[in-house]
């Protein structure tokens, strides 16, 4: 671990550590609002900035707790996905509102060197509480749906592996650029210009 700031940068568990595959524990208001939490909320978003993550669950960083943070702003992992202002997501329950889907291809921070297709629902209903305690209730579409998907998968106890329909789709990020990343790129394009994120 290393300074910046007064955050830490935590180190990130890889595939087959089983603290990505055990459900995190739901945050009691008091919890949340606790030094120790907050300091870990601060750690994770200077961790994914770090990583050039789009976003990183609390599990990720060894801390099983329902906790995500989401960003993206011209990300260099994923430049053609929309950006999505700095979002802290507690205790989030995620739902799908109609039955359409988006074949994304997909990375993670805690699978290295490692991309592949699944499906997300395009449309979902989102509900948490912010890093303040407060409510929220939110549809959201697209790239963006699917960010928040992958993120509530981990802290579930589920990697965008164990989703891969197709395992052909797997590729290293080497490969990703030699072979699939134009025609990758093409398709969601056109996707994110008819749903808008
Ligand atoms: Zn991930």
């Amino acid at each position: 671990m290393r300074w910046m700031c007064g955050m830490t940068i935590r180190k990130i568990a890889t595939v087959g550590h089983p603290v990505l595959r055990a459900p995190t524990e739901v945050l009691t208001p008091e919890r949340l609002a606790s030094p120790g939490i907050q300091t870990l909320i601060d750690d994770m978003i200077e961790t994914m900035r770090d990583a050039n993550g789009a976003g990183i669950a609390a599990n990720q960083v060894y801390e099983s707790v329902r906790i995500a943070v989401i960003e993206v702003n011209d990300n260099p992992r994923y430049p053609y996905k929309p950006k999505i202002p700095l979002t802290v997501i507690v205790n989030p329950v995620i739902e799908p509102l109609d039955d359409e889907t988006v074949e994304i291809n997909e990375g993670c921070l805690s699978v290295p060197n490692m991309r592949g297709n699944v499906f997300r629902n395009v449309n979902v209903r989102v509900r948490y509480l912010d890093r303040h305690g407060n409510e929220h209730d939110e549809v959201r579409r697209g790239l963006t749906a699917g960010t928040f998907q992958h993120e509530c998968d981990h802290l579930d106890g589920t990697l965008f592996l164990d989703r891969v329909v197709d395992s052909t789709t797997l590729t290293t990020w080497e490969q990703f650029e030699r072979f699939h990343r134009a025609a990758f790129i093409d398709r969601i394009a056109a996707f994110v210009e008819r749903v808008g994120s």
